[in-house]
């Protein structure tokens, strides 16, 4: 008898499998897959879009009508709980949707500090989508008067996030300012060579960047860090890294000390076979893994398979996290720094690079 596959959440993880539902549909399954958004937003080219180098169209797929086109069921919600033993997702509208087999790639959501006040002109990097949102203001007010954007975050999306705002800022009427908050040390988890080469981009754009501990508070246009640093900015993007769902930890499933759902080497929960995961929201168990979108692109075809295969009872997959992965910072004005093994260069190079391997990657799931 078919059986009922949930996707929930339709990331970079599922692209796979979401490219195949209808062949999952013509083994007599049914497939939905639920998402808050009829699209998803590729992160990799997010900054890039803040910047103003790409619009919306050019880096999200558009899922629902993908789904809907295979024979699949779309719905727009995003789920809140999950209950592992009676087999159902309780959605935020309060629908509930059963299956037989789910798996979870709903990604990351940024650590959001204290705010008090107003949170108007507050963004956080995630999701994707509201970035096109902070551009639009932060265009809007940079016409009438000369502002000041404050990245918070001394991580690569920080990075990112403060040299496309200064791209986009150089083409406003009146002279502002980019600040990156950039904790004790930007890009302090990754090699020297890195952290100067992408240092030197951010200031040639007219980046500053302060490193003055962490953000403790946010009061209305007002920042306070833990060094007893104080800032006013007129525009706030946090970049203060990312953590998984509550909503595994809360459904008493395994999780990683991050709290995203433990998943063996098949990608699979152990207590509970008929869930699987990728993508951000999981915590692999034979070895932590980066939360960076290619450790969720190269999860797809195992995903796929072994989802395939639990449907159809038959053999697992294991997954390979593979070796070092190609890392390259778009860090705006077409400049960016590049970094494989050994092997590093910046400048336009390393941005051309990741422009055409990034629009390679939509035109594939496009297709
Ligand atoms: C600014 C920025 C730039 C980055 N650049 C790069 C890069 O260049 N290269 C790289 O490798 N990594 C990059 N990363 C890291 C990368 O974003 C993540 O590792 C990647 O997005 C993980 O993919 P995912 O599919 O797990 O999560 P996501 O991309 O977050 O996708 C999760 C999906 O689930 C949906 N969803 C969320 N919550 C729910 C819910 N409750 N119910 C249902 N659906 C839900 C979301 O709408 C989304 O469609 C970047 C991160 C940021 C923040």
């Amino acid at each position: 008898m078919g059986k009922h596959l949930v996707l929930a959440g339709g990331g970079h993880a599922h692209m796979v499998t979401m490219a195949n539902i209808d062949k999952i549909c013509d083994l007599g399954h049914s497939v939905t897959v639920i998402g808050p958004s009829d699209y998803h937003y590729y992160s990799g080219m997010g900054p890039g879009m803040l910047g103003s180098g790409y619009e919306p169209d050019d880096i999200r797929f558009a899922i629902k009508k993908n789904v809907e086109n295979q024979g699949g069921t779309f719905i727009r919600d995003s789920i809140v709980k999950v209950d592992p033993v009676s087999r159902e997702l309780h959605l935020k509208s309060g629908k509930t949707v059963n299956y037989d087999v789910v798996s979870f790639n709903t990604g990351s959501h940024v650590d959001i500090p204290v705010i008090e006040g107003s949170r108007e002109r507050i963004y956080a990097v995630k999701p994707i989508e509201r970035l096109y949102e902070a551009r639009s203001e932060i265009e809007q007010l940079a016409g009438k008067q000369a502002v000041t954007v404050a990245v918070i975050g001394g991580g690569p999306a920080g990075a990112e996030t403060a040299g496309n705002v200064a791209q986009l800022l150089s083409k406003a009427a009146f002279s502002s300012r980019v600040v990156l908050f950039a904790g004790r040390k930007l890009l302090s988890k990754f090699p020297c060579g890195m952290q100067k080469k992408s240092r030197k981009i951010l200031e040639n754009s007219g980046v500053s960047i302060q490193e003055a501990g962490h953000l403790t508070a946010i009061r209305d246009n007002h920042l306070s860090f833990d060094s007893g640093h104080e800032e006013d900015a007129d525009f706030m993007i946090l970049a203060t890294g990312v953590h998984p769902s509550s909503f595994f930890r809360e459904a008493g499933l395994q999780t990683g000390p991050d709290g995203g759902l433990l998943v063996n080497r098949f990608l699979q929960c152990p207590d509970y076979p008929d869930i699987f995961g990728g993508g951000d929201c999981i915590y692999y168990k034979e070895q932590p893994l980066d939360k960076v979108g290619v450790y969720a692109v190269r999860e797809n075809p195992v995903l796929f398979h072994n989802i395939k295969a639990f449907l159809q009872n038959e053999a697992l997959q294991p997954f390979d996290p593979g070796g070092d992965y190609l890392l390259i910072f778009n860090l705006g004005n077409e400049k960016g720094v590049l970094r494989k093994n050994w092997f590093q260069i910046s400048g336009g190079l390393a941005f051309r690079i990741k422009d055409w391997i990034d629009r390679k990657f939509m035109e594939k799931f496009h297709n």
